[in-house]
């Protein structure tokens, strides 16, 4: 697993998206996060899903969170500047952003591939996040220490066969990732990244490997340690990186 160990109040104060806030990886995220001091602006497409983390994290004693429910298949660039216009009004910037959500579709070959689930995923995955950071980049500037997390994946760093528009867009995202990072490189107070998560017991892994036992795979929250890193202050001379959340190296190395 990464090695890291967040100070209990890492994210004090600051105000953070997650997409895909409702279950998951988004989930376990999403309550680290606000455990560590953070508001968090819960992002997804369920609303029973984001109010259900909602009353986790006020339970827990966590600031209050915001709600935003969101389908990112249907979402348009209007969508996206009310977004945008809604946080800016109420929080004037934003520290952070997680582009968790995401949908496998299709497990077959390239050759038989649905053009119409191709469309569906690469815009869940790949062009809602571009234009999300696009519109959001001028709220992101206004924080004093912004971090941008993509969603990687091992299959979108070496192609497997039947992964279909999921490898391709997870390709893709690392390909967005150093293409912003790059541009950037001269912000101090801005920076972006990617995390591979791994094979983590969540529902999609479990419908993409439905025969796998998935006690043998780590849960969302113990992965956390590289989505606290690369949010926090500890990780401001970080970017352009893609980390493995379950891989061996430690914070220190990067
Ligand atoms: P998950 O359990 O299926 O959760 C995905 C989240 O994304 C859900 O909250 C879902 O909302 C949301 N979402 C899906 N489509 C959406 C849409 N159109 N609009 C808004 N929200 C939408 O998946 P996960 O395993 O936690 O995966 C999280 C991220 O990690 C994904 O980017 C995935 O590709 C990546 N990943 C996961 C693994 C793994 O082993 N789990 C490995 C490598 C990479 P609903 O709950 O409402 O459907």
């Amino acid at each position: 697993m990464f090695n890291y160990t967040a100070p209990n109040d890492l994210l004090k104060e600051r105000i953070i998206l997650v997409t895909g806030a409702g279950d998951g990886i988004g989930r376990a995220t999403a309550l680290a996060y606000a455990k560590t001091g953070a508001t968090v602006i819960l992002l997804g497409r369920t609303e029973a899903k984001l109010d259900a983390v909602y009353d986790e994290i006020e339970a827990a004693g966590g600031a209050q969170p915001a709600i935003i429910p969101m389908d990112l298949d249907s979402a348009t660039e209007p969508d996206y500047i009310e977004l945008s216009n809604t946080l800016f009004d109420t929080f004037g910037r934003l520290d952070g952003v997680v582009h968790n959500a995401g949908v496998l579709g299709a497990r077959t070959s390239i050759e038989n591939y649905d053009p119409i689930t191709w469309e569906k995923v690469m815009r869940i995955n790949l062009t809602a996040p571009f234009i999300m950071t696009q519109t959001l980049l001028p709220l992101l500037r206004r924080s004093e220490d912004a971090s941008i997390i993509f969603t990687s994946s091992g299959v979108g760093r070496k192609g497997r066969a039947y992964w279909g528009a999921y490898a391709v867009s997870k390709f893709a995202t690392e390909g967005l990732m150093q293409t912003l990072a790059d541009e950037i490189e001269n912000e101090p107070n801005l920076r972006v990244n990617a995390i591979n998560p791994g094979g983590t017991r969540t529902p999609m892994r479990a419908y993409a490997y439905p025969a796998e036992d998935p006690f043998k795979l780590p849960t969302p929250e113990e992965i956390q340690p590289a989505y606290l890193f690369l949010m926090g202050p500890d990780s401001k001379q970080v970017n352009g990186q893609s980390i493995d959340a379950q891989g061996d190296m430690s914070a220190s190395q990067l």
